[in-house]
């Protein structure tokens, strides 16, 4: 499907103004710890007077806006949905006109919650391995690696993994409400990228092994997405880089049961 080509394709480019901005992220958490703790023969030193009650989270969250991260997840996230908004309801001429641009914007805010917690983590992260280091009188530079690899695991790699999970919550999102404003009983579709190696194995059965697959009745939906169905499989309900959600189709119920 060309949406989820799409998808890949930003959030590569999501990746690489990440890399780019790391340095600068990098420079402006150094010059903050150095500022607040001094230094001698190149270590930290921690005396009487060191006050360790470092507010990392805020700290970085500040250095990521200073630094564009929230301007350009926001950007990558915000032209799609609209346009995935505006596609979707193109197919629901009926409720298209009753459905308020705030609903668009209050399922931004919520998509964008999810990712820069993925920022609170992190400073909490920083925040250990700087305490860390004082009391193990590390030297700056040791300090400075480990803050490197911490933002390159976490901002990196976490962040387009939440970017392409909460994308994907997104979608099905719009389709819910959507669901919400249909009176008649609603058979849905579980869609997306084509099943690879590595999928979800609830994917792969939800698209191949369910019966009727790959239809769904509302309570069959609700039973996936709470991560009890299929039965005695153990994963997380949230799906991480999940590339399926559930559709709306104009399958009748006698015709969902004769797939
Ligand atoms: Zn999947």
């Amino acid at each position: 499907m060309a949406i989820y080509k799409d998808l890949e394709k930003q959030v590569e480019i999501f990746e690489e103004e990440l890399k780019r901005m790391q340095s600068g992220i990098l420079r402006d958490i150094d010059s903050y710890v150095n500022s607040t703790f001094k230094t001698k023969n190149g270590k930290y030193i921690l005396d009487e007077g060191t006050d360790l009650t470092v507010d990392m989270t805020a700290k970085l969250q500040e250095v990521l806006a200073e630094n564009g991260y929230y301007e350009t997840v926001n950007e990558q996230l915000f032209d799609f949905n609209q346009e995935i908004l505006a596609n979707r309801l193109g197919e629901f001429p009926r409720i298209a006109p009753d459905f308020a641009t705030e609903q668009l914007d209050a399922l931004l805010r919520a998509n964008f919650e999810t990712l820069s917690g993925v920022s609170a983590n992190t400073g909490n992260n920083l925040k250990r391995l700087l305490i860390n280091s004082l009391v193990q009188n590390e030297s700056v530079s040791q300090l400075a690696q480990k803050f490197s690899d911490e933002l390159e695991k976490n901002l990196i790699n976490h962040s387009a993994t939440l970017m392409r999970t909460s994308r994907r919550m997104y979608y099905q999102e719009i389709e819910n409400v959507i669901a919400e404003s249909i009176e008649d009983e609603i058979i849905w579709v579980y869609a997306g990228a084509p099943l690879q190696e590595n999928s979800h194995q609830e994917c792969i059965w939800a698209l191949t092994d369910k019966p009727h697959a790959p239809y769904f009745t509302q309570s069959e939906k609700d039973e996936f997405e709470a991560g009890t169905l299929p039965a005695g499989l153990d994963r997380s309900a949230v799906r991480y880089n999940c590339q399926h959600y559930f559709q709306i189709t104009s399958l009748t119920r006698k015709e969902y049961e004769k797939k």
